[in-house]
């Protein structure tokens, strides 16, 4: 049978349904698997995607002609049944799954396979051909638990607190400064949040997502105001007049480039915290062997690395070109706007 899925020049196409997946150009019908920069873009005349990323996704794209469905609902399109699962990346964050005549193919998205409390969790999905991320996709990418993290972050943080500075933790305002929240102990001082990750907690907060109470730099008063607190900001705001207001502070940047010697040094910041919204390379092998394709296509990232390896392991594995960013680093300029438009309202 003819490939289901190809990869043109405006992004993955599913032939017989006549419709894209993340496309990187405007098209008619586009299936999103999250509201990240690269994977969700403007212009596209009609948008599908999962219910619980349907705020962010307007939130980032305006009024756009937009579907959702829910996790595991199905829906007809020319003969193909399209479906979206829990992907364990971000808040509505899906793997599409496609069904035409008996065969099924599935593309990841990004996706994490620890489970969080601030998104549904990953969930295998077993298919004849799997389209997969490989953000992390080298053996070198092992990630700790994420609460052996969260407990270095909140450590730092106590440290700073008890000598009376701000301790600024730079992360991805959509999903990352979520999940920090969740995971730190939110009893050591006052958070502050940037407007940037403001505007995702209140979305997340709506969608029955608990996270602890955040203020905003306005609801400070007096710079002492300051001393004891965690404040979340996005990389973008890193040097900009928005921070002279903390004064003397200890900064750390958040993410799984951190693992990487010379990343923190290039970020000029006191400390790295390696924590990934996407699989490392255990957790990239593991989904991939769970879904039991004998057909793997790899996206994004180190991907001559990985389809290697698995043809080593008997796969049949090649690769897709695409446009997708190796982060949400990539996609600073739309938490600039979302900030711009915050620090206006
Ligand atoms: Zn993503
Ligand atoms: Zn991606």
């Amino acid at each position: 049978m003819a490939d289901l899925v190809v990869a043109r020049k405006e992004g993955l196409f599913c032939v017989p349904g006549q419709f894209y997946i993340d496309p990187w150009q405007p098209v008619e019908r586009a299936v999103i698997t999250h509201a990240h920069a690269d994977h969700a873009r403007p212009g596209h005349a009609h948008y599908l995607a999962a219910l619980p990323g349907a705020a962010i996704l307007k939130l980032r794209l305006g009024d756009i002609n937009l579907d959702t469905l829910a996790y595991c609902e199905r829906l007809s399109h020319n003969g193909v049944t399209i479906s979206l699962h829990p992907a364990g990346h971000v808040l509505g964050s899906a793997q599409v799954r496609l069904e035409y005549k008996g065969e099924v193919w599935v593309v990841s998205g990004d996706y994490k396979l620890e489970p969080d409390g601030t998104c549904d969790a990953f969930e295998t999905v077993p298919c004849d051909t799997f389209i997969t991320e490989s953000t992390f996709g080298l053996p070198i990418y092992r990630w700790q638990p994420a609460s052996a993290i969260f407990k270095d972050i909140s450590e730092w943080w106590r440290r700073n607190a008890e000598q009376g500075r701000p301790s600024v933790l730079f992360c991805y305002a959509f999903g990352k400064a979520q999940r920090i929240l969740s995971g730190i102990d939110s009893t050591i001082g006052p958070i502050i949040c940037h407007g940037a990750a403001e505007t995702l907690n209140r979305i997340y907060r709506k969608g029955g997502i608990s996270l602890p109470a955040t203020l905003s730099v306005s609801d400070v008063n007096h710079k002492s105001g300051f001393r004891e607190a965690l404040v979340i900001a996005p990389p973008s705001a890193a040097g900009s007049p928005w921070m002279r207001r903390f004064g003397e502070h200890s900064d750390a940047f958040a993410s799984g480039w951190m693992l990487l010697r010379g990343a923190r040094r290039r970020r000029g910041v006191d400390r790295g915290f390696v924590l990934s919204d996407h699989a490392d390379w255990p957790g990239l092998m593991r989904a991939i062997t769970a879904t039991g394709a004998q057909r793997v296509i790899v996206t994004h990232g180190h991907v001559d690395v990985m389809v290697r390896w698995l043809q080593e392991n008997s796969l049949n594995a090649s690769a897709f070109e695409t446009e997708y960013g190796t982060d949400e680093e990539d996609n600073t300029a739309a938490n600039e706007a979302i900030a711009f438009k915050e620090s206006h309202a």
